[in-house]
């Protein structure tokens, strides 16, 4: 290809609160009636002084120090100003210079380090429904939204491929589900997604002059279709000598394309200052190194450590470790294995394989299915032994195959005892039998 695509993302992630970030609403807004969860604050009525959640700070900044993030002692809420109907107050209370951290990293799984720019907390917006009233078309708002805290996680623009991007977007997913912090449901809106795109050609250095910035797309597969749109669409233009406009795209779901929303601003436009309304953040040491305790052992991590300890494969160690109920569950069930004599692998099988739903059954009562399930039953060394001459008797070509190498000979003629049996009993011991007369 004679362009390199050059992809940086912005995630807003919704947290899970009780309440909202600057007023005592509740934050649980999926599908109440409109207008419902709202007071002064949220409904930025004049005079309404904003109070900062310290949860949503605390879990802002765990996002942050999972993400590899500095976690700066000194931080500060700032007012990000612009006029649209769903901004109750005119502006939305954000951070700008000062966020609460930075220079991070994620690591994808071809070794390659995306980097993360920076991690703030602000607050989301009202809802606009665009409906039909009485033959009228209207815009209604439901400000049961305004104020639910949200995280903004933004990476340098390190990414190439739509894949990078979706890989990224699945592991901060697993991050902050692990972190508890969110439940990152795409479909609830619970995350975000906006990418940024620009193409340079190859051989070049530095950025290109100009960025398109794709807004709020709610699925990983439409973000990986509005770039590869993008990518297409840049090819185009920089072919025919000209460059791509600057501007903020709106992601069309029916025919996987993008279209123009409006120029993109700039910092200046937002005209950024100190939230006069709350003090700035000072972090003692001790409060950082505490939250820093909290952070869980995150998913790749586990997965390491589960290859090693339980000797599972790499694809079933990423299946155990995709959810961390499923990983508290592995292991809690390996733990009364334990003492009924089965390993880790014959767990794993059978939760994979058999694809046990975790969320009805026991790990206990799992245990006693598996044993159930590869329970044996005995058989006299005599009765073997009689039915073992009998199957040889009657299958001298398969005696035949075994002698001249045929290894899986052996599987038919246990096959054959068995079914003569009538039982499930231990292939192990067939195989003994038949080879020691097979000698
Ligand atoms: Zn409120
Ligand atoms: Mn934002």
């Amino acid at each position: 290809m004679k362009y390199k695509a050059i992809i940086g993302l912005e995630v807003h992630v919704e947290l899970k609160t009780n309440s909202k970030m600057f007023c005592s609403c509740s934050a649980d807004y999926f599908g109440q009636e409109p207008n419902t969860h709202t007071c002064p604050v949220c409904l930025g009525l004049p005079g309404a002084l904003p109070v900062p959640n310290k949860k949503a700070i605390e879990w802002c900044v765990k996002i942050g120090m999972a993400l590899n993030c500095d976690t700066p002692l000194f931080s500060k809420f700032d007012r990000k100003n612009y006029f649209y109907p769903d901004l109750a107050k005119g502006y939305q209370i954000s951070q700008y210079d000062k966020p609460f951290c930075i220079n991070g990293h994620m690591t994808l799984s071809n070794g390659k380090k995306i980097g993360i720019r920076r991690v703030h907390m602000e607050e989301d917006t009202g809802k606009l429904i665009h409906e039909t009233v009485d033959g009228i078309k209207v815009t209604l708002i439901d400000f049961n939204r305004s104020g639910v805290p949200l995280v903004e996680i933004v990476t340098e623009p390190d990414f190439e491929t739509a894949e990078e991007v979706k890989e990224y977007l699945q592991k901060l997913q697993q991050i902050v589900r692990y972190l508890g912090v969110s439940n990152a449901d795409m479909e609830k809106g619970n995350m975000r997604l906006e990418p940024n795109i620009s193409l340079r050609k190859e051989g070049q250095d530095g950025l290109p002059n100009y960025k398109v910035e794709v807004k709020n797309i709610n699925s990983f597969s439409f973000v990986g279709k509005a770039i590869d749109y993008e990518i297409k669409r840049h090819e185009e233009i920089l072919e025919s000598g000209k460059t791509p406009t600057q501007e903020t795209r709106g992601f069309v779901e029916k025919n996987s394309s993008t279209v123009s929303q409006r120029i993109k601003e700039e910092a200046s436009d937002y005209r950024y200052f100190p939230e006069p309304d709350i003090p700035p953040i000072r972090w003692a040491d001790r409060e950082i190194s505490k939250l820093k305790s909290q952070i869980p052992e995150l998913p790749d991590e586990k997965l390491k450590r589960f290859i090693k300890d339980y000797a599972v494969t790499e694809y079933d160690a990423s299946i155990l470790t995709k959810a961390i109920e499923m990983a508290d569950y592995f292991e809690e069930a390996v733990k009364i294995g334990k003492s009924n004599n089965l390993n880790a692998k014959q767990i794993a099988n059978f939760i994979i394989n058999r694809k046990q739903d975790i969320n009805n059954i026991l790990p206990a009562k799992l245990i006693e299915n598996i044993l159930e399930a590869t329970k044996t039953e005995k058989v006299s060394e005599t009765e073997l032994e009689k039915i073992a001459n009998e199957v040889l008797s009657k299958n001298p070509q398969a005696i035949l195959d075994y002698k001249n190498g045929k290894e899986n000979a052996i599987m038919f003629l246990i096959g054959q005892v068995m079914r003569q049996i009538g039982k499930k009993i231990d292939a192990e011991q067939i195989k003994a039998v038949l080879t020691a007369k097979l000698k």
